[in-house]
């Protein structure tokens, strides 16, 4: 029992690692800039087109309120937003690969590989989706993809 209970407690400090990795190497910093840099350039654009006529006539809008002027705006956008959102996810799932060495450089490699593969059991999220399919979705990169990339910095080390 004691022994299990030690277990989880190094499975817990490796997660903690992990989330100190993103600290240590800016993550946070790093997201948030990029979020306000987003916001800006989504109502900047929307500045640049609200006073365009084409814009309300083509959806039969004699007038030209605010409001629907931004909803329109940021329809139009979408095709963009998900490019965006494909790209976000890239550096997102690279700083989760960073995150995970960190851990594993503070010497919690099994640690972190063990715990990762309970949060998933109790999560019951996909195990090995289809990599295409991941890229473009999931923020976090699959258990399979973590788990590998942390044996193979571990062969690298021997
Ligand atoms: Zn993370």
């Amino acid at each position: 029992m004691l022994r299990r209970k030690c277990k989880n407690d190094e499975e817990i400090v490796a997660v903690i690692a992990h989330e100190l990795g993103h600290w240590k190497l800016n993550h946070t910093m790093y997201s948030f800039i990029a979020m306000q840099i987003l916001t800006f350039l989504q109502f900047g654009g929307y500045t640049l087109v609200r006073n365009s006529t084409d814009l309300f006539r083509s959806f039969g809008f004699d007038t030209q309120p605010v409001l629907i002027g931004l909803i329109q705006f940021q329809h139009a956008i979408i095709p963009i937003q998900h490019l965006v959102s494909f790209g976000f996810n890239l550096v997102r799932r690279s700083f989760e690969f960073q995150a995970d060495a960190f851990a594993k450089k503070l010497g919690y490699g099994a640690a972190l590989r063990a715990g990762l593969v309970k949060l998933q059991e109790e999560n019951l999220s996909a195990m090995n989706a289809d990599p295409w399919y991941s890229a473009y979705h999931y923020s976090h990169p699959p258990l399979v993809e973590r788990l590998s990339a942390i044996d193979e910095s571990e062969k690298k080390e021997d």
